[in-house]
């Protein structure tokens, strides 16, 4: 408790509102998003993996500070059946206007194990990709010891507008993505491979994501990246911020008005 009135005195210097560009509310236990809202983390999206929670998420979302990506990830590719796939695509479909993105989606070949398995989830990435290019939307994707297989499928399905979440490519794939515009996210870790790679980025690829509860606790923790982000850059804090802040509303193109002193009062 008194560690987050701490938290929320130190950043109130700032004087920026902060964005994670990838979490799952509706994993959280702590229920109450108010909190990361008022400490400035004025632009929150929430992303669906599965039936269950891709509802949850919808409910979550109120277009205002909490946005739904929705989609179908790797890990529920593996055991979906046609029905429920069917099911999770009319729910986008219906509910397009609501939603920023089409993730979690992607490829996981940590636990694709055989080629059945792969199969599976290529199956139903593609399913998703197709439902993006129809609606228009961006793509949110998770590329586990999978990136080549995840570029070669975005390319034949050409993809316009994707970002790679919790990117763990190496420097090889630097110009592939600043060619089409990509955008990573950068979590609140840091790894020497990632370093690398934030050094040479250009800033306006770059968004930070907590990926909570499965990386950060919370949204909150989106402070711990762009902290790494802004040392590496040699960008001051509040500057690096706000480039981020401002490249994730342009990606999801999210116009939401915010003021942090109402925020906070
Ligand atoms: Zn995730």
């Amino acid at each position: 408790m008194e560690k987050q009135i701490f938290k929320k005195r130190e950043l109130k210097k700032y004087k920026i509102e902060l964005a994670d560009s990838h979490c799952h509310l509706d994993a959280l236990e702590n229920k109450n998003f108010s909190e990361f809202i008022s400490y400035g983390v004025l632009t929150i999206i929430t992303n669906g993996t599965d039936t269950k929670s891709n509802i949850e998420t919808l409910n979550i979302s109120d277009n205002k500070h909490i946005f739904a990506a929705l989609g179908i990830d790797p890990s529920t590719a593996l055991n979906i059946s046609d029905k429920e796939l069917i099911f999770n695509i009319e729910l986008i479909k219906n509910n397009n206007k609501k939603i920023v993105s089409i993730g979690e989606i992607g490829l996981d070949f940590k636990i694709a194990v055989n080629e059945n398995d792969k199969n599976k989830q290529k199956y139903v990435f593609e399913k998703m990709l197709d439902l993006a290019n129809e609606l228009n939307l961006p793509v949110s994707i998770h590329s586990r010891n999978s990136i080549d297989e995840v570029i070669k499928i975005l390319k034949s399905k050409n993809i316009k507008k994707v970002h790679f979440h919790f990117f763990e490519g190496d420097l090889s794939y630097l110009e592939y993505i600043k060619q089409n515009n990509y955008l990573i996210s950068i979590p609140p870790f840091s790894s020497s491979k990632r370093d690398k790679v934030i050094k040479e980025i250009p800033m306006q690829n770059i968004m930070v994501e907590s990926d909570a509860p499965a990386a950060g606790n919370t949204p909150i923790d989106v402070e711990k990246a762009i902290a790494i982000i802004s040392k590496i850059k040699q960008i001051e804090f509040e500057k690096t911020a706000e480039i981020i802040t401002n490249n994730t509303k342009m990606f999801f193109n999210i116009k939401n008005k915010t003021n942090l002193n109402i925020m906070r009062k």
